[in-house]
């Protein structure tokens, strides 16, 4: 069964961190970009639905519609019984920041289908949001998220950023006890990339002298990781992927699928599909997107190095994978097992603690 992406690249504005697929000041554009995605996704099979950005809900909930009108009449149970099945049965989330939508279009998304959000709350202390150039402050992102629940969302995610400029352990536990007192059904704790082209990239990654706030060092990185890690998992959530964490049952099944290397299309601009083996992406640009016929061929097709992507994606997931798929990588697999990186757990291979955090060395040796 095939899951769709949706990819949304409007922002009010950008953050300084940012290098997702995502324009400021490109709204005029949306009315003929929802055309454009709706033409683009076949008459098919989904199992799941994820609105991704950006920021989905700059989106008026006529969007949505005019999107899952098309998508609804072709679902079908992820059982296979074959019966149609409407919308609000499967999972559609929505990415969402925390000022761009109050509790009447909320309610209007709920109403439409969509039944999972993920909020983009980032750090709930103010000045720390400032810094990463997000457009809310903490008491916006809490009214949003009251906003959700009354809206009718019982399934929220919501994102948290760690090693952020200046920032302390003491202030990441407090994040982590604000986030857990809100109780979410799911928590995705990311540490802070500092990527090429962004504005903190030419702060933090120049040779010039850091002039205000510096980053963590590694061990303080690795302390707050830890810190995530024991204080959800004893606050009753499961942490089953490296940077995910889920009340029993609420596992974001769209992002297993990627994970288990499942057959994904990506629709929008900048967006990457994967079908059976082949792997291509839709150009980045809005302009350039729009110009493309309806449905995109591969501009970015290759065969499929496809074990290898199961082997790094999979890993991902704290359960690993099984033994046999690792065929053809048995030095690889010794070799991180002597290092303490992986290990057996019957006849799954799976990341040690230590692997979790070293997670990109162990995935740099099956790519
Ligand atoms: S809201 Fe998200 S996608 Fe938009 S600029 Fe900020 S980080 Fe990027």
């Amino acid at each position: 069964m095939t899951a769709l992406y949706i990819h949304i690249p409007f922002c009010q504005r950008k953050c300084n961190y940012c290098d997702f697929v995502s324009y400021a000041g490109k709204e005029v554009t949306i009315d003929a970009y929802v055309a454009k995605l709706a033409a683009e996704i076949p008459n098919t099979e989904f199992s799941t639905i994820f609105f991704g950005g950006g920021t989905p809900t700059l989106l008026e909930p006529r969007h949505f519609e005019q999107i899952l009108k098309n998508v609804a009449a072709t679902f079908r149970s992820p059982s296979g019984h074959g019966g149609l099945k409407t919308a609000a049965t499967l999972e559609i989330t929505a990415e969402a920041n925390p000022g761009t939508a109050n509790q009447k279009k909320l309610r209007e998304l709920r109403q439409l289908g969509l039944n999972r959000l993920s909020i983009g709350v980032q750090s709930f202390n103010d000045q720390h949001l400032q810094t990463l150039g997000r457009i809310h402050d903490a008491a916006t992102a809490k009214r949003f998220y009251a906003d959700a629940r009354s809206a009718g969302f019982d399934n929220i995610n919501l994102d948290l950023i760690f090693a952020l400029p200046g920032q302390t352990l003491a202030e990441w536990k407090a994040d982590l006890q604000q986030a857990i007192e809100l109780n979410p059904e799911h928590l995705s704790v990311y540490n802070l990339q500092i990527e090429e082209g962004t504005p903190f990239w030419e702060r933090y990654a120049s040779s010039l002298p850091v002039t205000r706030y510096s980053l963590p060092t590694e061990d303080e990185e690795l302390a707050m990781y830890e810190t995530a890690i024991e204080t959800l998992t004893a606050n009753g959530y499961h942490h089953y992927e490296i940077s995910n964490f889920a009340r029993p049952g609420r596992v974001c099944l769209h992002n297993i699928n990627y994970w288990r290397n499942g057959n994904y299309l990506g629709v929008g601009a900048g967006a990457h599909s994967h079908i059976n083996g082949q792997r291509w992406s839709n150009p980045n640009c809005i302009e350039e997107y729009l110009q493309h016929s309806t449905r995109m061929p591969p501009n970015d097709s290759r065969v499929a190095t496809d074990q290898r992507e199961t082997l790094f994606l999979g890993l991902r997931l704290l359960d690993g994978l099984e033994q046999d798929k690792f065929t053809g990588f048995e030095t690889e697999v010794s070799e991180l097992m002597k290092e303490g990186l992986l290990e057996a757990a019957g006849n799954y291979y799976r990341l040690t603690r230590k692997g979790l955090y070293l997670g990109n060395q162990v995935f740099a040796r099956f790519v």
